[in-house]
């Protein structure tokens, strides 16, 4: 059947060019998943095939500003504005493991990195730093290079916003504690059977959604259940799940507890009645950020006066699936036993 703008949309046309890149066709564990999901790496070490292969749109963008910013510094380094010896998109190997740099620039030693984000990420990240796959990814690089007889002094990551086009830059030393972190990692991954590997991201995460082993990795869930329901399949110890479930609300709570109590205690020394300020505090590594906004909320009671003035019913909407609510409650009498009689 002959395809049309109808039937092949502009969305299957870049994911179908997406599939075809040679980043995406790689099936060797590679650089840019060291310090993530430990049983995707897992998957990749043993060489197991992928089950889902649809890409996403965010990769795509992705792709398309590397191969942007790589084709005008090839542009400069053909017009001599960028010296020759300078790397771009340039695959390396360090320890068995592949991948590809973004740029190397000779003259300051420098590994220079693009990552496309969120905006939301990228606050978080203006906030943390880079997580440690990044910089993990980001060394191996490095090492590789050093061990080809260059020298790399500095590592310069460039985030770029998707949605708000802002652009923030991260730059350190090169530290070699994060490749000997980064190796035993996948050391301690190549020892543990791939079944054992942890699952380190939720099925609705955008990791998961895109993951080439989702089907693979949750597999084995109960029928219409939460995928989760494959960790209770691999160890149906209820009492145990239902310890975590009360361990974690009880830290939840003191967590949230001790939140607010630091944010009150804090607020002793906001400088702003509105906007933005940064305070910095003698003895602590991070900044505070105060922000004060006036969000304009929905007046719910407002509303629903209105409707009911109107004598219409407040529209609202169902889920398609239904919600479960687990409470911890006092055992009484008709209790369903999981496995049990009756
Ligand atoms: S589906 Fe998620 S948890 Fe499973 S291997 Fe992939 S990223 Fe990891």
């Amino acid at each position: 059947m002959a395809t049309t703008i109808a039937t092949y949309t502009t969305a299957d046309l870049l994911l179908d060019w997406d599939r075809t890149r040679p980043r995406s066709l790689q099936t060797a564990f590679g650089m840019s998943e060291l310090g993530d999901c430990r049983r995707r790496a897992g998957y990749r070490l043993a060489g197991t095939a992928a089950t889902n292969t649809g890409g996403s749109l965010q990769a795509v963008m992705g792709t398309a500003i590397h191969e942007a910013a790589a084709a005008v510094l090839k542009d400069q380094q053909a017009a001599g504005v960028i010296p020759a010896d300078d790397l771009i998109e340039h695959e390396v190997s360090f320890a068995g493991i592949l991948g590809h740099l973004d740029r190397y620039e000779t003259a300051t030693a420098s590994l220079v990195d693009i990552k496309t984000t969120s905006d939301r990420w990228l606050r978080k990240l203006k906030v943390q730093g880079p997580p440690t796959s990044h910089l993990w990814q980001t060394h191996g690089y490095g090492a590789a290079l050093i061990a080809q007889g260059r020298t790399v002094k500095r590592i310069v990551i460039d985030y770029l916003a998707r949605d708000t086009g802002e652009q923030w830059r991260w730059t350190g030393r090169f530290d070699p504690q994060h490749v000997r972190d980064a190796l035993e990692w996948v050391t301690e991954v190549r020892a543990t059977p791939l079944d054992e590997l942890p699952r380190d991201h939720q099925p609705d995460s955008a990791w998961c959604e895109h993951c080439p082993f989702r089907d693979l990795c949750w597999e084995g869930a109960v029928t219409d259940r939460d995928p989760r329901s494959v960790l209770f399949v691999e160890d149906p110890d209820a009492a145990s799940w239902a310890t975590k479930l009360e361990d974690a609300r009880a830290r939840k709570k003191a967590a949230e507890t001790d939140e607010k109590e630091a944010k009150g205690a804090l607020d002793a020394i906001r400088p702003n009645t509105a906007g933005a300020e940064l305070v910095a505090i003698p003895g602590f590594d991070k900044v505070l950020k105060y922000t004060v906004s006036f969000p304009e909320r929905i007046d719910t009671a407002q509303v629903r006066k209105d409707y009911a003035a109107a004598g219409r019913p407040v529209p609202t909407k169902k889920p398609l699936k239904g919600e479960v609510k687990l409470e911890l409650v006092d055992a009484g009498d008709e209790v369903f036993v999981p496995g049990g009689e009756g």
